[in-house]
């Protein structure tokens, strides 16, 4: 994969089509794998949050979701072919897990979206396996049970919906738990397909 440098944040010059590839790779090789979606917001936090730069370096995929992402790498001269919106990239895995047989856990948002979500994508993508579902209000001490939680029910992917930068440090702290070949920060993605 080639990376692009926008802002001290390396970004993968990929397309929906080789990020989705790529996600298979990375669950025929067994996890765990960090899927981050960088959009401007994303960029400019990890511009003054240490933590959040260093989980962007280390993640095994950052794809460029937003405009700004795509004109600043443009014009930084390394472009990119295209944007990859985290919902699309979401939607597209959801597809491809309802074929593949891939288990996806949702957790995230208000009490009752990720049940709602989960029951929409299993209605628009037949054969869908919901691992299960989790709501993203908890307090800090449940952490470590939710991540065991989610190991148990055996998730190919992971989809959390706790905001940025709350998503990709639950995610990065919780890896070796969780043990999930792919996890991946949706933002407000329940939401929407929470309808
Ligand atoms: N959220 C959550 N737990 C929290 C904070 C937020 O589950 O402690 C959820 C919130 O309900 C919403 C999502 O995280 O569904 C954040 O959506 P937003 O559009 O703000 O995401 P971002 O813009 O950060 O990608």
């Amino acid at each position: 994969l080639v990376r692009v440098d926008v802002l001290g944040v390396q970004i993968d010059a990929v397309t929906l089509a080789e990020a989705v590839r790529t996600v298979e790779g990375f669950i025929a090789e067994g996890g765990p794998h960090l899927v981050a979606t960088a959009n401007a917001e994303m960029v400019m936090a990890a511009g003054r949050d240490r933590e959040l730069a260093r989980i962007l370096a280390d993640a095994a995929l950052v794809v460029p979701d937003g405009a700004g992402v795509v004109w600043a790498a443009r014009h930084l001269g390394q472009p990119v072919p295209e944007r990859v919106a985290g919902f699309d990239l979401a939607e597209e895995l959801l597809a491809r897990a309802a074929t593949e047989g891939w288990r996806v856990f949702f957790f995230g948002g208000a009490p009752g979206i990720a049940a709602k979500a989960s029951e929409a994508a299993a209605a628009k993508w037949p054969g869908l396996t919901v691992a299960g579902v989790r709501d993203g209000y908890f307090a800090p001490e449940e952490a470590a049970s939710i991540a065991a939680a989610i190991r148990a029910s055996k998730p190919h992917i992971l989809l959390a919906a706790l905001g940025v930068p709350k998503q990709e440090k639950w995610l990065a702290a919780q890896a070796t738990t969780l043990a999930v070949p792919v996890s991946m920060g949706v933002g407000g993605t329940f939401d929407v397909m929470a309808g």
